[in-house]
């Protein structure tokens, strides 16, 4: 079940998402926890390593377990939650401590941990950057993470630039977008600076997960 990425598919995961709005790494842990459960609901309704994480958490976690759901698998989601309900109703006895993590949590951690290290890696190459400069760039949680694993001086030294750069950029377009509100200067016609209030909430906060 577990997928170890290729690194040049990292590399072009990591461009396209940068061509799209939002945080990159918040929405390639987004698909990577999508593909996941997907993958679970496919192939691994039957798998007993699978079976036995899921023992050990007792199911996902609330954000997973609602992942799955609204994908809509009834049956498969059904055979995997038959064994939950029936383990539930043993641990009534025994104890409902869980020893495990959610499993779909900790794939997507992986995936996250390896989207982290490969923009670290692949900060100073020129098509890279160039990307980066024109994306949203990271958000607030993902930009802590990356600068501490970055590893020169350099490399911290471009994304701190860059970012100061973007959040100056967004912290004008919000000014704007407030002054328009304004009734005097409701005639205006909106701008580059009319959804720079949801940008600004994934900047500060990540993307919906
Ligand atoms: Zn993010
Ligand atoms: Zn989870």
């Amino acid at each position: 079940m577990k997928r170890k990425m290729k690194k040049h598919n990292v590399y072009f995961d990591l461009l396209e998402a940068m061509g799209a709005s939002g945080c990159p790494i918040c929405s390639l842990t987004r698909r990577a926890s999508a593909r996941y459960l997907a993958a679970i609901l496919n192939e691994g309704v039957n798998d007993p390593p699978l079976r036995r994480k899921l023992s050990d958490s007792l199911g996902f976690c609330n954000a997973h377990a609602w992942e799955l759901r609204d994908i809509g698998d009834s049956l498969a989601t059904a055979i995997i939650y038959k064994d939950l309900v029936d383990l539930l109703a043993d641990r009534l006895e025994s104890g409902l401590e869980v020893s495990g993590k959610c499993p779909a949590c900790v794939s997507t951690e992986t995936a996250e941990k390896e989207y982290l290290a490969s923009f670290n890696k692949f900060i100073k190459e020129k098509e890279f950057m160039d990307r980066y400069d024109t994306s949203c760039g990271l958000c607030h949680q993902h930009l802590a993470a990356v600068l501490k694993i970055v590893k020169d001086e350099r490399s911290a030294g471009i994304i701190k630039e860059k970012e100061t750069g973007k959040l100056k950029e967004l912290s004008g377009q919000l000014a704007e977008y407030i002054r328009k509100k304004d009734y005097r200067n409701a005639h205006e016609s909106p701008g580059e600076e009319r959804d720079s209030w949801i940008r600004a909430v994934e900047k500060v906060s990540g993307g919906r997960r």
